[in-house]
C-alpha cells in the first residue's frame, strides 16, 4: 500500500496532546491541582516511548558508538558515560557563565500579569489598507497580486499589535490559527516567506476590511526605552507592558538548614557542565586516549519566561550530551563527522528527511567562544506549531577549549591533557608527547524534544479507519510492541492468546507492552491499539483451535495474514528490528 503523508503543517497540535492525554503519553503534572505551568508528567505509554528514545541514545552513542563507524581520524569513536549530580557547587556556573549571563529579557503585562520573553514578542506593523476593490477579488487572485508588492520602507517602528511566538512564521501559523490572538481580527494569511530580516508579510482580515502586516521581532531597545508606546498581547492595551528585564533562568536552592545566601544552589540548567568538572577524574582513572568522548543523560531544568508547545519548552526536562574531546587541529573534522552523524541518527530513529534540517548558523548567531571554532549547527525538526518553520532538536557545537579553560581558571586545578602519542620525536623515533587543553564538540540533544517530535511525526490521521488516526511510530520506538487478542472470550481462544502472551512477554517484555485484552469487540480493541502505535496485533481465533494459525494485522496497512503460532516469536524478532 502506498504510504500517506500528512505533511506538519496540517497535523493539529490541539489533536495530538488529545490523544497524549487519552493514550496516557503525557500528562500535565499535578492536574489534579490544576496543573503547574511548564511542568509534564509521562503516562504509562509515554514513559516506555521516553525509555526507547533513550535506550537508543545510550546504545548508539555509549555502548556502539555511531553503530562502530569509524572518526575522520580513521579512528574508532570511544565513549565513556558519566552520571553527575543534579546539584553542583555554585561556582561550577559561575565558571560555566551561566550566572552571569544564563538570562533571557522578560516583559510584563501588569494588568493580566501575563509574562512574556521580550525576544519572543513578534510585533504586527500594519503598513497599508487594502482598497476595498481589491478586497473583495477571489482569495488566490489578491494573494498573487500582494505576492508582487514591495513593502514601503517607512513603516512605524511601534507594532499595532503583538503576537507571542519566537519566530515570525510560528506567529504567521498560530495567526492563521488562532485569529482570536488580535482583537477583532477575523482571519490572517502569509502572503510571503520569512525574510532574512526575519519579518514576512501577511494580509488580515477585520471584517470588511484587510490590512496588509509586517510580522516580525520587534525593537527591544525601543521596547525598553518606551514600553507605553506597545501594545500588550491579546489584549492590545497600551500602557501595560514594562520594560525588558533580565531574568536568570537557573532554579535557585539552599543546600543545608540555614538557608542563607552563602548557602544557595542551583538546579542545573545542562548536564554537560557535570561531564567537564568530571573531566580529570575520567582521564585519570579510565586509561581513556584522545580523542574521546563523555555521555550523559539526566534532568535539566530551567526556568523558562514563557513554557509552551506542549513540552517542547519545559521547566524540566532531560537532555542527552556528548562532549567529544579532541586534539585542537582535528576539531574541525570532528564537528563535521558528529554533525552529520547525528543528523543521521534522527533519521534512524523515525524522523522523515522532509521534516528534519540541518541549520549551520550564521556568524553573528555564534556565542563569543564558537566564533573561533569550526561552528555550531542545529538539528531542527518541523512541529505543527513552527510549521512551515522549524523548530530546535539538538545542537552541535565547536566549543573550542572555552569549558575545561574556564573550569581551569575558577578551580585551580590543571584540567590539560597529555598525549603521550603526539609531539616531536627523541632520538629513539618515539614521540617526546604533547601537553594541550582538548577542544570540545558537543552534541545536545533534548529528549523531551525528540519524544514530541517522535509523537507529531508518527501522528497520522485517517478518517477511513475506526479510530480516526493512528500513530506509525517505527517498531523500535514503540511503546507496546504488540497486542495478543483472542477473537472472542469463550471457547479455548482465551487461554491460547494468555499462553502466547506469556510468552511474548518473556522474550519481548524488556522492550516494551505486550498487551492482552478480551475484552470488547476485535475492532475497538484494533482501534485502541492504532492509537497507541502498537505494530502487531495477533488473534486467536476459532480456526486456531483448528490448525494453531493466528492472524496478524498491520497496523500501517491494516492488512491481515495468517502465520503459524510458532512462527509469531520470529515474525515478532525479525519485524522489530526494523
Ligand atoms: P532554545 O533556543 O530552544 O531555548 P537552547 O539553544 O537554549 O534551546 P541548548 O541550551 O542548546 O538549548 O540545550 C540543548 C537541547 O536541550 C536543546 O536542543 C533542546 O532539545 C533541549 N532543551 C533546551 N531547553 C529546553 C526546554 N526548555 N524544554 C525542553 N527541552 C529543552
Amino acid at each position: 500500500m502506498a504510504e500517506r503523508e500528512t505533511p506538519a503543517a496540517t497535523k493539529s497540535m490541539d489533536d495530538i496532546m488529545a490523544l497524549c492525554k487519552r493514550r496516557g503519553f503525557i500528562y500535565q503534572a499535578s492536574e489534579i491541582y490544576g496543573g503547574i505551568n511548564g511542568f509534564w508528567d509521562y503516562g504509562p505509554l509515554g514513559a516506555q516511548l521516553k525509555k526507547n528514545l533513550r535506550d537508543a541514545w545510550w546504545n548508539d552513542v555509549v555502548m556502539v558508538p555511531c553503530g562502530g563507524r569509524r572518526g575522520p581520524t580513521g579512528e574508532p569513536v570511544r565513549m565513556v558515560p558519566v552520571d553527575s549530580c543534579i546539584i553542583q557547587h555554585p561556582r561550577v556556573w559561575e565558571a560555566s557563565g551561566h550566572v552571569e549571563g544564563f538570562n533571557d529579557p522578560m516583559v510584563d503585562d501588569r494588568e493580566t500579569k501575563a509574562r512574556y520573553r521580550a525576544d519572543h514578542l513578534m510585533g504586527v506593523f500594519v503598513v497599508w489598507e487594502v482598497p476595498k476593490h481589491d478586497a473583495q477579488k477571489t482569495g488566490a487572485e489578491l494573494m498573487s497580486a500582494l505576492a508582487t508588492l514591495v513593502e514601503p520602507q517607512s513603516s512605524s517602528p511601534y507594532p499595532e499589535f503583538m503576537v507571542v511566538a519566537p519566530h515570525a512564521a510560528e506567529a504567521l501559523s498560530s495567526l492563521a490559527a488562532d485569529p482570536k490572538q488580535i482583537p477583532r481580527l477575523k482571519r490572517a494569511q502569509p502572503i510571503n516567506a520569512v525574510r532574512g530580516d526575519g519579518a514576512a508579510l501577511a494580509l488580515l482580515h477585520f471584517g470588511e476590511r484587510a490590512f496588509v502586516a509586517r510580522v516580525g521581532p520587534v525593537d527591544l531597545a525601543l521596547l525598553g526605552r518606551e514600553p507605553e508606546r506597545f501594545p500588550a498581547p491579546v489584549t492590545g492595551k497600551k500602557g501595560v507592558l514594562t520594560p525588558p528585564r533580565a531574568f536568570n533562568l537557573m532554579f535557585k536552592t539552599y543546600v543545608g538548614a540555614t538557608a542563607t545566601e552563602d548557602d544557595v544552589a542551583y538546579l542545573r540548567p545542562e548536564t554537560a557542565q557535570g561531564i567537564f568538572t568530571n573531566f580529570k577524574n575520567v582521564v585519570d582513572t579510565m586509561r581513556v586516549k584522545m580523542p574521546f568522548g563523555i555521555a550523559q543523560m539526566g534532568k535539566a531544568f530551567r526556568n523558562e519566561v514563557t513554557p509552551r508547545n506542549f513540552t517542547f519548552r519545559s521547566r524540566e526536562f532531560e537532555q542527552m550530551e556528548i562532549e567529544f574531546f579532541c586534539h585542537p587541529s582535528e576539531a574541525r573534522a570532528w564537528y563535521g563527522f558528529w554533525r552529520d552523524w547525528r543528523m543521521q541518527w534522527w533519521e534512524s530513529v523515525g524522523l522523515k528527511g522532509e521534516n528534519l534540517v540541518l541549520r549551520e548558523h550564521a556568524t553573528d548567531e555564534l556565542a563569543h567562544y564558537a566564533r573561533e571554532g569550526a561552528g555550531t549547527s542545529d538539528i531542527e525538526y518541523r512541529f505543527p506549531f513552527t510549521a512551515p518553520g522549524y523548530g530546535e532538536l539538538e545542537g552541535v557545537a565547536h566549543r573550542t577549549d572555552f569549558d575545561l579553560r574556564r573550569h581551569q581558571e575558577y578551580s585551580g586545578v590543571k584540567l590539560d591533557y597529555f598525549d603521550a602519542e603526539r609531539g616531536e620525536r627523541g632520538p629513539s623515533g618515539q614521540p617526546r608527547g604533547e601537553r594541550y587543553l582538548p577542544h570540545v564538540i558537543e552534541p545536545s540533544a533534548g529528549l523531551d524534544r525528540g519524544v514530541l517530535a517522535l509523537l507529531c511525526e508518527a501522528f497520522t490521521p485517517d478518517p477511513a479507519r475506526a479510530s480516526g488516526v493512528f500513530l506509525r511510530f517505527r517498531p523500535r520506538m514503540a511503546p507496546i510492541k504488540a497486542a495478543v487478542y483472542p477473537l472472542v472470550n469463550r471457547e479455548a481462544m482465551p487461554e491460547v492468546a494468555a499462553r502466547l502472551h506469556a510468552d511474548l512477554v518473556g522474550r519481548f517484555g524488556r522492550d516494551g507492552f505486550i498487551e492482552f485484552d478480551a475484552k470488547q469487540t476485535i475492532g475497538k480493541r484494533y482501534a485502541r491499539m492504532d492509537e497507541a502505535g502498537c505494530p502487531f496485533c495477533f488473534t486467536v481465533d476459532g480456526q486456531s483451535l483448528q490448525d494453531m494459525t493466528v492472524t496478524v494485522r498491520d497496523r500501517d496497512t491494516q492488512q491481515q495474514e495468517r502465520i503459524g503460532l510458532d512462527a509469531v516469536p520470529a515474525f515478532l524478532a525479525d519485524r522489530l528490528a526494523r
